[in-house]
């Protein structure tokens, strides 16, 4: 966990990289949309892409571009691009960089939201195939003539599959495929996207980077490792200067400029500095998970826990290779046939029952009627998503203070037989 951007590297990122004005150690947040130029011909090298600077808010402005630098060099990447939500950064990313007739592999077990936006790109007659990314070799069946890129997360939630990305990186390297990285569950530098060969990663910057669920973002960043003069999709227009910046200058102009999910000034400076004390709440939130899962795993009101960190995970071991020997801070249970999913819900005190997860504070959630539901039962039992399944984000909290709840929850469930209550009729 600790080979890349430290801590100190992190709180003093801001003013190392940024320079803000007036020895401030933040970047202000500048709030104007126009920006005035003395020359005329300064505005329209601006506008050529000739000169640095920005003109419309829309397309940049200096509270994005400092976000944009830290993102980067925690990724160690070429370059990066913010948005206003995760989800904006991966359809941006996928309608500027794909075409009608383009083939993509993502993977079975995404993230709902994402599953739904793949979904919707048949009416642009991009086609999708769903695999299992545990899998190299399932992803390389899958390559057909026209595949341009495949997507997976690092961590799926709620069961937490583990993709093989270091399988599927060589894959895409070999044949020069795009491969791009939902590594929100694993945020830098948990993972080390570039010496896996990704391409592009992109993360969701209201989880765990801005981490106390008060601000939604998102960011894209190239990585260096794909060579875009292989690719056949980027404009002419946008093949100016150092081939390395081809992706991401298509990504802001059609993804950013002209789909407009601009990341409010506001919104980059408290992403920011979430970042600062991302390394610290990342290490409590992975000991904290790595303990409950522990806890639930000898408890015989939990039938099963679903952890990476556990050695009975299936991809245990691949986990502890690829994220620094850290597992994440999200797990799901499944509690036993007689125990009310809901009543244990009602009945936690300090845990809240709420979507959301990367937050300082613990959330629970049932999984199959909320965040899955419009998948309907035949894609939750692909996702391996049981009815009764219960995920959990764990937070910074005093990991006594955790286990306690969950006790005296499930205690209150027990009857005056010492036995579990009875599952209510679920509808
Ligand atoms: C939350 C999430 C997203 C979407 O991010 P938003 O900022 O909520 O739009 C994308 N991918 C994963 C894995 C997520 O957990």
């Amino acid at each position: 966990m600790d080979k890349r951007v430290n801590n100190t590297q992190l709180v003093h990122a801001d003013r190392l990289l940024n320079r803000p004005q007036h020895g401030a150690v933040h970047e202000a947040t500048n709030n104007s949309v126009l920006f005035e130029f003395d020359d005329a011909a300064d505005l329209e090298a601006v506008f050529q892409g000739k000169k640095p600077g920005h003109v419309y808010s829309r397309s940049s402005s200096s509270s994005a571009v400092s976000l944009q630098n830290m993102l980067n060099l925690i990724e160690g990447g070429v370059g990066a691009v913010v948005f206003a939500t995760g989800m904006a950064g991966i359809s941006s990313m996928i309608y500027s960089l794909l075409h009608a007739g383009d083939h993509v592999i993502v993977s079975q077990y995404l993230f709902g939201n994402t599953r739904s936006f793949f979904e919707t790109l048949a009416h642009f007659s991009i086609a999708v195939s769903y695999v299992d990314v545990t899998s190299a070799d399932a992803v390389k069946k899958a390559i057909t003539p026209s595949t341009k890129m495949v997507f997976c997360e690092s961590i799926a939630n709620p069961v937490t599959q583990v993709s093989d990305l270091d399988g599927i990186g060589k894959l895409c390297d070999e044949h020069k495929l795009l491969f791009a990285i939902d590594n929100t569950m694993t945020p830098s530098p948990m993972l080390d996207a570039k010496a896996l060969k990704a391409s592009l990663v992109v993360t969701s910057l209201t989880k765990y980077i801005g981490g106390h669920g008060n601000v939604l973002g998102g960011v894209v960043v190239d990585l260096g490792n794909f060579n875009w003069q292989n690719y056949s999709h980027i404009a002419d227009k946008y093949k100016v200067d150092d081939v390395a910046q081809w992706g991401l200058t298509q990504l802001r102009k059609r993804g950013l400029r002209d789909m407009g999910a601009t990341l409010a000034p506001g919104s980059a400076h408290q992403i920011a500095i979430g970042l600062e004390t991302l390394n610290l709440r990342m290490q409590q939130i992975c000991q904290n998970a790595m303990a409950l899962a522990l806890f639930f795993e000898e408890h015989n009101a939990i039938k099963h826990v679903f952890y990476p960190g556990l050695v009975t995970h299936p991809q245990h071991q691949r986990a502890g290779q690829l994220f620094g020997h850290q597992f994440g801070g999200i797990l799901s249970i499944e509690l036993v046939d007689n125990i009310d999913m809901r009543a244990f819900l009602n009945a936690l005190n300090v845990i809240i029952c709420a979507t959301h997860l990367g937050d300082t504070r613990t959330l629970a959630l049932p999984v199959a009627t909320t965040i899955f539901y419009e998948n309907g039962p035949q894609q939750r039992a692909i996702m391996g998503i049981s009815d009764s399944l219960i995920r959990i984000s764990v937070g910074i909290e005093h990991v006594s203070d955790l286990t306690d709840d969950i006790t005296q929850a499930l205690n209150a469930l027990i009857n005056g037989s010492g036995k579990f209550e009875r599952a209510k009729q679920c509808t």
